[in-house]
């Protein structure tokens, strides 16, 4: 493509892996100090397009309205209304027809919304990227990158375009998603040859893959549909269309349902027939049987009840991922937390900076007046504090800015600052060579800078690493060896740091003629630094919140044990966070079969591998385990983790993707929230199936008792289409809604193993189902006594059932709640439906058109009082036998 809008035109460079990095930049116009202007990242935008790959809408509506013709249910009312028109009962045919387009038009709507809403929520997380722009590096929104953009990369970053790299520190890409290959492609930013294959081109990074390790900068030289993957587009399969597992669960059953309700009325077409009986009727009662019988709304109560669920979790700043993560939400035994960030605020301040000659304890009184003075008094400080701010990635302008990067970075600078010491006017007398970034497993970072005297090694790390590899100390204007006795004098001060809940870091140098083999060789330790890094205030809630709900929550760190220590105490771990295990340990307490893993409160000094065979071990032990990450070497263990939590402040891309969910505020309190609305939705879907059920079954015991008996029909086919795909819907829907009962978090999880419909689900459908019936019967056999003649007596018998059908939503309340006050009744979609059922249900007898099709005919006052006494009784029934239970079961006590 070219860009005739500039002066010189532009084009995205057909072999940018063979071309050098200048050659490259001269061809995009594009100075790598300064990236492109604001304007023209807008006229290139113009020119090349957005840089996406565009999907196909998510949501076809066609597709969806057609879908709601496909069900078991469709075709049978399609058949019904053929076998009407077939007997010449044209109306009939009709009004099956309509109904069967009303049901359409409230399951298409239905779904389409929660789908735009699960669409909307996914809109939620889009993919932003690093890029130097005017001079300035910020994020952008992936897809406003264009070619020639700069962008900044480091491990954990998605990589969102093509983009050929001019600077690299040890980076390594996983392009799985490109070329199947698991294992990270080293790269670097030599030229390669030109005719080198896709999977041979080490100086690029593809859209769609990953930075795995290192960092560095690179030139943008494709984007959108020009990219590698873009080119392969169609190779991309599309996402699933993501029905989550409890959906497809009840998808199943109700097409078993429908299949068992079909045999049952096909046999009784075929008994009736051969009786002898009118073949019409016998068809007609057949169909109203099926009908009755199956549950439609079953699907759709799924899906509905998960949107608003999903809904409801972003609210609470929790973004759900994976649809299938919601339904073990609710049932989560365990949660393994990390601690910078999720328990504590990820605030740093540096609190104390020791080297050998002494302590300075930085109080929140110690200005920059009398910091400096300490400096010029005490070489070694000024050491240390030189050497944190230069081994550092963050950017800080000012004192009082919030600087980009790492908090605890950003700290180190900050003080830095306070002490005269700038980053960039360092950098002056000591150039960066090279870039060793932090490694989680090695708990060290290093930069290595030239300098008058030949190489400076600048090491900043976890203390016992950065001991571990000292051999000298610095002290006055040299260095001494670090004997055994100091060196464990040394571990005993970090020790005593850590159990003041400081997180201590060590900073060490070395000064050579030439760059060592590696940076972490024989190193001159400087001293210690401890940065304080409060709780949050609202963790130790959150933490009873879990105990209460029977979760356990186990805290795994990289940090120093004893800083876990104490910030356990300070959250109300309580017993367990006296119970601390290292991580170097956990290897052999898995070996020896360790019962006592529910004992632990925290790993400490965990590495991201340690983390994976926690997760294994946990799971292996029975339990449902979220657990929270961050880092790209997190991603194995996160996708282990049924409920893997990623960090959307903090994050990193890889781990966002390895993730079921993701924390918009980085919040431990969140994950608790999330639970809740994971239960919330389960019981939802419980109870709105329920509900659907014991008004089928009672439907069908009407049918099947009039059928049986050989009684007129008491009720028509119509009627219970209505019933069925109209007035039970509503309330099913606003079930499915609910917010939650109020004591949700004070049981226990549930067995994830446990069905949705377990055997007292089924036995109180069998009971309720039973009662309906028993009512709606008793009010015909009265209509009957009193000899009202064959119309009232039908329009009795529906009305009782429709209503005793709407009353029995307040029988799906909690037993603990009360009778009154209760989350049905404070459900006010639920009331909405009921005054919008009542009205469909009053309306059809006065309205001669309605009446006509469904039978109907207007009630007098004594046909009112029989139809509202009767369809009560059930609810009244089923309530006094709770609250008989309850006192029963409280008199035992
Ligand atoms: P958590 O896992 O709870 O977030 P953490 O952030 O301390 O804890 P890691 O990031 O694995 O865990 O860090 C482990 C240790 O490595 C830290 O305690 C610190 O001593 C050291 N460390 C962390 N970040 C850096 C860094 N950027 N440079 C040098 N050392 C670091």
């Amino acid at each position: 493509m070219v860009n005739k809008s500039v002066g010189r035109p532009i084009t995205q460079p057909e072999n940018p892996h063979a071309l050098t990095a200048q050659v490259l930049a001269e061809m995009l116009q594009v100075s790598v100090t300064n990236g492109l202007s604001k304007e023209e990242v807008d006229l290139r935008r113009r020119v090349f397009g957005p840089n996406k790959i565009a999907a196909r809408p998510a949501v076809k509506r066609l597709a969806l309205l057609l879908h709601q013709f496909t069900s078991p249910v469709a075709y049978l009312l399609a058949a019904a209304a053929a076998l009407a028109f077939y007997f010449n009962e044209l109306e009939e045919g009709f009004a099956i027809a309509a109904v069967l387009a009303a049901n359409a038009a409230i399951g298409f709507f239905t779904e389409l919304k929660a789908a735009r809403s699960i669409e909307a929520l996914r809109a939620l997380d889009t993919q932003t990227a690093r890029v130097r722009r005017d001079g300035l590096v910020g994020r952008v929104p992936s897809d406003d990158l264009v070619p020639g953009d700069i962008v900044p990369l480091e491990a954990g970053d998605a990589v969102s375009a093509d983009i050929r790299l001019i600077e690299g520190s040890r980076i390594a890409a996983d392009e799985s998603a490109l070329s199947g290959e698991s294992t990270p492609m080293e790269k670097h930013s030599q030229a390669v040859a030109q005719m080198a294959r896709l999977s041979e081109r080490s100086s690029m990074l593809f859209k769609g893959t990953a930075v795995t390790h290192g960092s560095g900068i690179g030139i943008v030289t494709a984007t959108g549909f020009a990219t590698e993957l873009g080119k392969i587009s169609w190779l991309v399969i599309e996402a699933d269309a993501g029905k989550s597992p409890l959906e497809r669960k009840l998808a199943r059953l109700s097409a078993q349902l429908a299949g068992a309700t079909l045999v049952v009325a096909a046999l009784v077409a075929v008994l009736g027939i051969l009786a002898g009986r009118d073949k019409f009727l016998i068809v007609e009662s057949a169909i109203a049987l099926a009908v009755a019988a199956i549950p439609e709304g079953l699907p759709i109560v799924a899906t509905l009840a998960l949107a608003r669920g999903m809904w409801r979790m972003v609210q609470e700043n929790a973004l759900i991922e994976r649809l299938s993560a919601v339904e073990t939400l609710g049932a989560t035994t365990l949660i393994l937390t990390d601690k910078t960030g999720t328990l504590t605020e990820n605030r740093m301040v540096v609190q104390r900076l020791c080297t050998a000659e002494g302590e300075v304890n930085l109080h929140t009184e110690h200005d920059d007046k009398a910091l400096l003075a300490e400096l010029r008094a005490d070489w070694q400080l000024a050491l240390l504090l030189r050497l944190a701010v230069l081994c550092n990635d963050a950017d800080l302008e000012r004192v009082d800015a919030a600087g980009t990067g790492d908090p605890m970075e950003i700290a180190l600078l900050r003080v830095g600052l306070q002490g005269s010491f700038r980053r960039s006017d360092l950098l002056l007398d000591h150039p960066l060579v090279r870039k060793h970034a932090f490694d989680p497993t090695q708990k060290m970072m290093a930069t290595i800078h030239s300098s008058a005297a030949g190489v400076l090694v600048a090491v900043k790390g976890a203390p016992e690493a950065v001991i571990n590899c000292a051999t000298h100390v610095a002290v006055g204007n040299g260095e001494i060896t670090l004997d055994e006795k100091s060196r464990s004098r040394w571990l005993d001060r970090v020790e005593l740091l850590a159990g003041q809940g400081l997180r201590v870091l060590a900073c060490a140098m070395r000064l050579r003629p030439q760059e060592p083999f590696s940076p972490f060789d024989q190193l001159v330790l400087v001293g210690l630094i401890g940065l304080q890094d409060p709780a949050r205030a609202d963790v130790p809630q959150a933490i009873r919140q879990c105990q209460q709900a029977g979760i356990r929550v186990v805290m795994v760190t990289g940090d120093h044990a004893a800083t876990a220590k104490s910030i356990g105490r300070a959250i109300g771990l309580g017993e367990s966070a006296a119970n601390v295990v290292e991580g170097k340990s956990i290897d052999a307490m898995l070996k020896s079969g360790q019962p006592m893993l529910h004992d632990v409160g925290i790993f400490a000094r965990v590495d991201p591998s340690e983390k994976l065979a926690l997760v294994r071990a946990y799971q292996a032990a029975g339990d449902i385990v979220a657990m929270t990450g961050d880092g790209v070497n997190d991603a194995p263990a996160l996708r282990q983790a049924k409920i893997g939590v990623a960090m959307g402040l903090r994050g990193t891309d890889v781990a966002r993707e390895a993730s079921a969910m993701i924390l918009l505020d980085d919040a431990f309190s969140t994950i608790i929230k999330a639970v809740r609305e994971g239960r919330v939705i389960f019981s939802n879907i419980r109870r709105a199936v329920a509900y659907l059920l014991s008004c089928n079954l009672s439907e069908l015991i009407v049918v099947g008792a009039a059928v049986a008996g050989s009684l007129s029909l008491t009720l028509l086919p119509l009627q219970i289409l209505y019933l069925n795909l109209v007035t039970d819907v509503f309330p099913a829907f606003a079930l499915a809604t609910s917010e939650g009962e109020n004591g949700i978090l004070d049981k226990p999880p549930r067995d994830p193993k446990e069905p949705i419909l377990g055997h007292r689900q089924w036995s109180n459908i069998l009971l309720h189902g039973m009662l309906l019936s028993v009512a709606t019967l008793t009010a015909n056999k009265v209509a009957i006594i009193l000899i009202f003649d064959q119309a009232a007596t039908v329009t009795i018998t529906f009305l009782t059932l429709a209503f005793s059908q709407l009353w029995h939503v307040f029988n799906m309340r909690n037993r603990t709640d009360g009778v009154i006050f209760n989350e049905i009744t404070r459900n006010r979609f639920l009331w909405l439906s009921l005054v919008l059922c009542i009205t469909l249900l009053a309306i059809p007898p006065y309205f001669s058109p309605a009446a006509h099709l469904l039978h109907l005919v207007p009630l007098s006052t004594e046909m009112w009082f029989i139809v509202l006494i009767s369809s009560i009784l059930p609810l009244f029934t089923i309530q006094v036998a709770a609250a008989s239970t309850r006192i029963l079961v409280s008199i035992r006590r």
